[in-house]
């Protein structure tokens, strides 16, 4: 294994022989090719090809259609995912959302001229041959991001272009050249047709990206901020995180902790996210709140912060204070120092309450006496001992009818 150009490549050029065989044609294109060609780790490997999906049905194997009406089909192949495409031009673009018709056709540099950038519009093949009618390469050597054609008209067919161009400055620290960024700045508008879901994933890259700085500043600055919910109300820029956030709920909490009059539900809501990214943004909320609080890590804090929210959850302190490079290690070691990890861990369980008050009838009196309980061992009010916990119990006496 390494990192060479024959090694990240490997299955794409032997999907792209196999398709030869076949009669066909294929190139590795888009975000690959982009990352590859400027030296940046490349993520996930696009093919486009001249093959209609049901040939590449019937070339390989393990196909999987995720999305045939546009001629996209999901090969696996050497335990990889690679999506191939089937060349096509789009027209139309009259509600602003779907191409009227996307037509299927046999030259590469047709599908090429249906991209959005000029970065994103190079295709390579097998050989490591660069198809590149846009001087894609230039731009990438000048980082620059540069609408493929009229970028008035590829941002009036899909609006999504203009957030792509400023996540895309955030994600690769390129600038947008100046044509392609003043027809932003004029039909900023247009984004309102677009459906917050496609607007979300591009706003959580841009959120991730190491220029996040430039991108916020972009989004702000070119018009597009008043098209995003909750965040059109607050300054993006007298707000800036000391680091990147890499998910929703991390955003979320951010600046729902002191820059957002709104509460999470309605970040959520607005986002259109999933539940489970709103209890993660609750747990992330409550834990850094507690944190400010306290100006430190406290035990009731660790306890109930979920381990799988461990990461988000440095990242935000770091995101908040700038100091604290080691806070994840910090929160690692700390945890397996706490009294208890579950409330199942507690000395004294639900059934020795009930034999210390034979008497009291059942009630809520049993979960809140636990829930005591529980803070109390947690932050060392009591140790963990059974006698111990009997004593404590006993003496503050649960009143028997709550
Ligand atoms: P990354 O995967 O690193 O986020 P990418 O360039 O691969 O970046 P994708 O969203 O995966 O971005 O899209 C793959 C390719 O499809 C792009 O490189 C571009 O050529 C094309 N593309 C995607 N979305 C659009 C769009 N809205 N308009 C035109 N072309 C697009
Ligand atoms: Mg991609």
């Amino acid at each position: 294994m390494g990192t060479t150009f024959e090694s990240i490549f490997r299955s794409a050029f032997a999907i792209i022989e196999e398709i030869e065989q076949h009669g066909g044609e294929a190139y590795i294109v888009g975000g690959s090719v982009r990352d590859y060609l400027s030296g940046s780790e490349v993520g996930d490997i696009d093919i486009a090809s001249s093959e209609p999906p049901e040939r590449i049905q019937e070339i390989f194997e393990k196909v999987i259609p995720v999305g045939i009406e546009h001629g996209t089909v999901l090969v696996r192949y050497g335990g990889e995912s690679y999506e191939i495409t089937t060349y096509r031009t789009e027209k139309g673009y009259q509600d602003y959302r779907h191409p009227d018709e996307v037509t299927f056709v046999r030259d590469i540099n047709e599908d090429l001229a249906r991209r959005d950038f000029t970065m994103n519009a190079i295709a390579m093949d097998r050989y490591g041959q660069i198809v590149d009618p846009y001087k894609g390469r230039k731009a990438i050597e000048n980082k620059e991001i540069n609408a493929v054609g009229n970028p008035t008209e590829r941002f009036q067919e899909d609006p999504l272009r203009m957030m792509r161009a400023v996540r895309f400055a955030s994600q690769l620290n390129f600038f947008i050249e100046s044509r392609t960024k003043l027809s932003i700045l004029k039909q900023a508008e247009l984004l309102s047709h677009i459906s917050i879901e496609r607007i979300a994933e591009e706003t959580i890259k841009l959120y991730k990206g190491k220029g996040f700085k430039l991108g916020l500043k972009l989004i702000t600055d070119l018009g597009l901020k008043p098209y995003l919910p909750q965040l059109n109300k607050i300054d993006l820029i007298k707000t800036i995180p000391y680091i990147s956030l890499q998910t929703w709920p991390e955003v979320i909490a951010y600046y729902t902790s002191e820059y957002s009059e709104a509460g999470v539900k309605e970040w959520v809501k607005g986002w259109k996210l999933s539940k489970r990214s709103q209890r993660n943004a609750e747990a992330l909320l409550e834990g850094l709140l507690e944190y400010e609080r306290n100006s430190k890590l406290t035990p009731w804090l660790l306890y109930q912060l979920p381990s799988h929210l461990y990461p988000s959850f440095a990242r935000l302190i770091r995101a908040r204070t700038k100091m604290d490079d080691h806070i994840l290690q910090k929160i690692e070691k700390e945890i397996l120092h706490l009294p208890i990890q579950a409330r199942k861990d507690l000395a004294f369980q639900p059934k020795d309450l009930l034999l210390l008050y034979p008497d009291h009838p059942k009630g809520p009196w049993i979960s809140e006496t636990m829930e005591k309980l529980e803070y109390a061992v947690v932050t060392s009010v009591v140790p963990n001992e059974f006698e111990k916990i009997k004593e404590w119990v006993s003496k503050w006496n649960p009143p028997a009818n709550s």
